[in-house]
């Protein structure tokens, strides 16, 4: 069973949103303070990238774990146990088209990172996130 009902649980998933979500937020003001300039929900690009470094032509998708179906092993990443099938197959749908995203924007000659929130939330990770894009921007 569900630990939730089934209004709670609605309440729930409605709260984790895609966008301006606290992980990217935090991204961003961390890359600010690295001097990293970027525009946000770039439109001309598929996907509408969250963060867009013109100056490196990179983009950077900052993934919510559960909607965009991290890993296994990501705890944020769980299927819920009602309406499973729902769930499962909303989520692969969004990976399809995260994948045909970063191929087209591939295609149009612009880098594409993708990171994970939880790998933004992990304690004390976030200078070390930033050193590892860094390192892939220079
Ligand atoms: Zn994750």
């Amino acid at each position: 069973m569900d630990i939730w009902d089934k209004k709670k649980r609605s309440e729930v998933m409605s709260k984790i949103r895609s966008k301006n979500t606290k992980p990217e937020i935090l991204l961003r003001k961390a890359l600010f303070a690295k001097g990293f300039r970027y525009r946000i929900n770039y439109k001309n690009l598929p996907g509408k990238p969250d963060i867009v470094l013109p100056k490196y032509k990179t983009v950077i998708f900052v993934h919510g774990c559960f909607w965009h179906g991290h890993d296994i092993g990501c705890i944020d990443s769980h299927i819920p146990k009602t309406n499973t099938q729902y769930w499962t197959e909303k989520i692969i749908r969004n990976k399809e088209r995260d994948k045909n995203n970063m191929i087209q924007i591939l295609s149009m000659g612009w880098n594409v990172l993708t990171i994970w929130d939880c790998e933004i939330q992990q304690k004390g990770n976030i200078d070390l996130l930033i050193q590892k894009i860094a390192n892939l921007l220079h």
